[in-house]
């Protein structure tokens, strides 16, 4: 397939650059290895994005961006980018379902869950571990569970399991919770919900599913053993940019690409929008605003060929 724009993953920064470029009359293809709606897809509620004063579901969330961009004839392509490579003044998009080759090239790829790297938490995913609470949060009707994380992800997610779950014990390891005061408070204030401060996971324990963790209290230096059922992890992200190299983008430790303000990388006609680039605030509403900005680039750039 030859197009002068691909757009690399379609969750919200990808959507919306395909609106752009199908607006500027781009030859455009969008290819994602799940279909539509990326992480967007697992979060149960979204109240912070603008235009639904009483929020929307992620489901439904996603089924709009998608149904925009249908109606500018968005045909996805179901396929996963293995490898991106220039090729002559173009990129060749290696693909699951064949090559691709593109002019320009926007990297949407997002992110993945990060991993706590605890014994038994490999073992033990799908049989209690779970990073997804709406994909599995209705398994656990009236089970004592642990949610681990204390950002936004962790903190809304575990208001969310209250509605499952006998009780929800969020483990952070800090003395206070990173996530949104309106969160916070919500949780402070559930009954279902109990901290556990300034502790780490050590192990997750069971043998054909989770029974128990094992908890270090970093303050005290006290270990101990708490029964649960499941456990849900939100400790943060990692990018999804290994089928790129360090010939085309620069990356920071975590693998983030490093892109400038207008989501260009170190490769003239190759950009990055979303949670896979180098950005502080990481939410549906950053990611449209990057994949508009990088599809207005992009658009420039191929001006410029011209
Ligand atoms: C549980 C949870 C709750 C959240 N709650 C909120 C909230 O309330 N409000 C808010 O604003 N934000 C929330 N977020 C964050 C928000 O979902 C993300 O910031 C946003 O989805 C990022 O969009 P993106 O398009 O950059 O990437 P993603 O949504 O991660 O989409 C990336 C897409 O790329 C695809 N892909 C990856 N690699 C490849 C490849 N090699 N080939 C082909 N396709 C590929 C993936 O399948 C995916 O569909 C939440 C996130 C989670 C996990």
């Amino acid at each position: 397939m030859d197009v002068q724009l691909a757009i690399v993953g379609a969750g919200p920064a990808g959507l919306t650059a395909y609106i752009y470029a199908a607006r500027a009359r781009l030859k455009t293809a969008l290819i994602d290895k799940l279909g539509a709606g990326g992480q967007v897809l697992t979060t149960d509620w979204v109240e912070n994005y603008p235009g639904f004063p009483e929020g929307i579901s992620g489901y439904d969330l996603s089924q709009q961006f998608l149904k925009h961009a249908q109606r500018f004839g968005l045909e996805p392509v179901i396929g996963e980018v293995q490898k991106l490579v220039r090729e002559n003044k173009a990129f060749l998009l290696e693909t699951s379902q064949g090559p691709i080759r593109a002019q320009a090239v926007i990297v949407a790829t997002g992110a993945r869950p990060n991993r706590l790297g605890v014994p038994g938490e490999e073992e033990l995913t799908g049989k209690g571990v779970s990073y997804c609470a709406t994909c599995d949060g209705p398994f656990f009707l009236n089970q004592v569970i642990a949610v681990v994380g204390g950002g936004n992800t962790a903190v809304q997610e575990a208001l969310y399991l209250t509605r499952f779950a006998q009780k929800v014990f969020l483990i952070h390891r800090r003395d206070r919770l990173r996530a949104t005061k309106i969160l916070q408070e919500r949780a402070l204030a559930h009954e279902k919900i109990q901290i556990i401060w300034d502790t780490v996971v050590e192990r997750i324990e069971g043998q054909t599913e989770v029974e128990a963790i094992q908890l270090y209290n970093r303050k005290t230096g006290q270990r101990s053993r708490l029964e649960v059922g499941g456990v849900f992890i939100f400790v943060g992200i990692i990018p999804q940019a290994d089928f790129i190299g360090p010939e085309l983008v620069d990356k920071d430790d975590r693998g983030f690409i490093i892109t400038d303000a207008e989501m260009a990388t170190k490769t003239p006609g190759l950009f990055a929008a979303g949670d896979v680039r180098v950005k502080a605030c990481r939410q549906i509403v950053t990611a449209c605003g990057d994949g508009a900005c990088a599809a207005y680039q992009a658009e420039q750039y191929l001006d410029s060929l011209a």
